[in-house]
């Protein structure tokens, strides 16, 4: 099969770079949804623009590409062995050429691979099938949207909505809950692949393989179908919307099925997918492992640009800000504002986070923005490129974030999905802001970036390293300002008294 390992390539580049028509036409429905002005229109403009961006430069649509999850058919008496081996290379090749993350940590150690690959990692699902063509299916999700999978065990009891019981109608219950629980920190508008009955580990395994039907199906099962329409229809009245600012889209897709189970369990398990729904397939002959036809494209449709207009869509009354900020100038921002940071910033996730609680900054971050990401870098030579650079989940380092700001004098936390009390009463008592960026808008951030200024901490790996960057025009939202206001609590209240009112429905 001497073109295996380069249309298993080709198929990783193409599902980390160009979304699916089908998405794009889910997309292209809900920006149309979303009111003229609003953060959530803002929101889907930048969306709309990376999607664009990623396919033109053929960069990651979003920088985290997940723990790449393959799918594959394979004919009786086709070597399994050398398919994973031919996967294995495509990957490492891939990540490589700064179209996957190095994204496969030791779990024991912290210490990443650099290629993705390791115990388990990428993901290979094999069967067996009586066709004679190889098919291989690949989903890229990001750890944003997989932190949001959730599992139900019925009967329980959801905040907000009260019993689910072992009916269709507490499934229904479950989903909603599922769409509100994961508000702006799964890069909504999602999509939900749902799986009622089976045991806990592969009742998982099976929501995520709802993910692979196309977005525009039907179900085949009556009571799946009106069950998927129900939900889509009602999700979308919670107001969570795109990144949860509010607006009329969560949800671009619900897909269902129903798996048996064992008397004493039901468990229906969600795998809650991200706007940047990443998945694509491919046939292969098993001959020669040449790619014979592309699955969810459409040949006869050429790919439509997704926005209007390449610009963020300015309204002259952002502000304009060059760290090192100052107390007064970010009390003086308040919710809702619009900045657009020139200057530098320092990239801090997880790992930096957890150092910054033992050991002092690398770097002076007095006055700094402080920018949540891991991002995609490749060195050419002693330079480092971006390759793409979006906002990650902030609020894994809820724990963490009130002592950095108050110990270091962080004046900016930039991010999505929002943080919690800790560190909103730590933005007030200190005079700092928190700043939403778009989720997985991984090009659009990452054009704004002029140079790579630094980078500490690289021990941690790419992703988790402290990169210094020098940026122009990066735009983002004030979501949590220095006088107690929050958006994100604001709209997780709102949305779930529209949860409640959904009851009963
Ligand atoms: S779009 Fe958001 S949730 Fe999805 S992979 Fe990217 S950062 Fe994660």
């Amino acid at each position: 099969m001497q073109f295996l390992e380069n249309s298993l390539l080709e198929l990783i580049t193409q599902t980390s770079t160009n979304l699916p028509p089908d998405v794009r036409a889910a997309m292209a429905a809900a920006m149309k949804q979303e009111q003229p002005a609003t953060q959530a229109a803002q929101a889907m403009s930048i969306i709309a623009t990376n999607i664009d961006m990623a396919q033109e430069d053929e960069g990651p649509i979003c920088q985290d590409t997940g723990m790449p999850t393959f799918f594959v058919h394979t004919p009786i008496g086709v070597n399994q062995l050398a398919i994973a081996r031919a996967i294995r290379s495509a990957t490492a090749e891939a990540t490589r050429r700064g179209k996957l993350r190095p994204n496969s940590v030791d779990s024991l150690t912290g210490a990443n691979s650099g290629d993705n690959l390791g115990t388990e990692t990428p993901v290979i699902h094999f069967e067996q099938w009586e066709q004679n063509d190889i098919e291989v299916k690949l989903i890229l999700k990001g750890g944003g949207c997989e932190n949001k999978n959730i599992q139900y065990s019925l009967p329980c009891t959801l905040e907000h909505l009260g019993r689910a019981d072992r009916t269709i109608e507490g499934v229904r219950k479950c989903l909603l809950h599922a769409v509100w629980q994961a508000q702006g920190q799964g890069c909504a508008p999602g999509a939900l692949g749902v799986c009622i009955g089976s045991d806990r580990a592969h009742g998982y395994v099976l929501a995520k393989t709802e993910l692979l039907r196309h977005l525009d199906d039907v179900n085949p099962v009556p009571e799946l179908a009106k069950l998927e329409a129900e939900v889509m229809e009602q999700a979308n009245t919670l107001g969570v919307g795109p990144m949860g600012f509010g607006g009329r889209v969560s949800l671009i897709g619900c897909k269902i099925m129903a798996a048996n189970r064992l008397p004493a369990s039901f468990f229906v398990s969600v795998a809650y997918d991200c706007w940047a729904f990443r998945r694509l397939g491919v046939k292969l002959d098993a001959e020669s492992g040449a790619i014979t036809n592309w699955l969810y494209r459409d040949p006869e449709r050429l790919i439509e640009k997704m926005a209007q207009d390449e610009s963020f869509p300015l309204t002259g009354r952002e502000v304009a800000l060059t760290p090192p900020l100052t107390e007064a100038q970010m009390r003086s921002l308040k919710v809702g504002d619009v900045v657009i940071i020139n200057g530098d910033m320092y990239t801090g996730r997880d790992a930096v986070h957890a150092y910054l609680m033992k050991n002092p900054p690398p770097v002076d971050l007095n006055g700094a923005a402080l920018y949540h990401c891991g991002p995609v870098m490749l060195k050419q030579g002693d330079r480092w490129s971006v390759k793409a650079a979006g906002p990650t989940t902030s609020i894994r380092e809820e724990p963490y974030q009130a002592h950095v700001i108050k110990k270091y004098g962080v004046k900016a936390v930039i991010g999505k999905g929002g943080m919690g009390p800790k560190t909103l009463a730590a933005l007030k008592e200190t005079g700092a802001v928190y700043l939403n960026g778009i989720g997985g808008a991984a090009q659009f951030y990452a054009r704004t970036v002029r140079e790579v200024v630094d980078v500490n901490l690289l021990e941690f790996g790419i992703p988790e390293a402290m990169w210094q960057l020098r940026v122009e025009g990066f735009a983002a939202i004030v979501t949590m300002d220095a006088h107690g206001n929050s958006l994100h609590a604001g709209i997780e209240q709102e949305s779930g008294a529209a949860l409640a009112a959904l009851q009963n429905a």
